[in-house]
């Protein structure tokens, strides 16, 4: 029997899975550039490891509300993520910028997941619930490490860009 608050558990699923293949273009993306900040790009790495995985345990949950595999809107959110893509390559500042671009992300990232446990719980959907839990806890995770590692990556920017480094990246 499929109720009302059902349908709005795919819609967010859905939502959510187009995101996550957003994430992962933009990710991807950034890591494949940054090759002056060696930590940054390792945590991102494994950041598109923890993405992949999600997407596949969000695949699970539309599953067991017998909803296939959302393609139309992951495809419109992977076109759109490799046009941010490419325009955050062109910024001179890609890695000060990126830093704060990423942040933004994670934390729509960390309220869609809230909103998906409550949704998931009033749905009666506990697996559902436990897997969003999961997931939650990786975007916070990472929300936490850019916040923390910002000022440190700001000031390595700002240092190889005064010894004429290349820095952008
Ligand atoms: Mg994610
Ligand atoms: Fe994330």
């Amino acid at each position: 029997m499929t109720t009302e608050i059902d349908r709005r558990l795919v819609g967010w699923l859905e939502d959510a899975y187009a995101m996550e293949q957003e994430a992962e273009t933009m990710l991807k993306a950034m890591a494949s550039r940054i090759k002056h900040y060696p930590a940054f790009q390792q945590r991102i790495e494994q950041h598109v490891s923890e993405t992949q995985q999600q997407m596949q345990n969000l695949e699970q949950c539309l599953q067991e509300l017998d909803a296939s595999k959302p393609t139309a809107k992951a495809a419109i959110g992977s076109a759109m993520a490799t046009v941010h893509a490419m325009g955050n390559a062109m910024m001179d500042d890609e890695v000060a910028k990126g830093v704060g671009i990423a942040y933004a992300f994670e934390q729509m990232e960390v309220a869609s997941y809230r909103a998906l446990i409550i949704a998931a719980r009033r749905a009666e959907r506990p697996r559902i619930a436990a897997i969003c839990e999961q997931i939650l806890g990786e975007e916070q995770a990472m929300v936490d490490w850019l916040f923390e590692q910002q000022p440190a990556l700001i000031d390595q920017f700002l240092n190889r860009e005064w010894a004429d480094l290349e820095a952008k990246r």
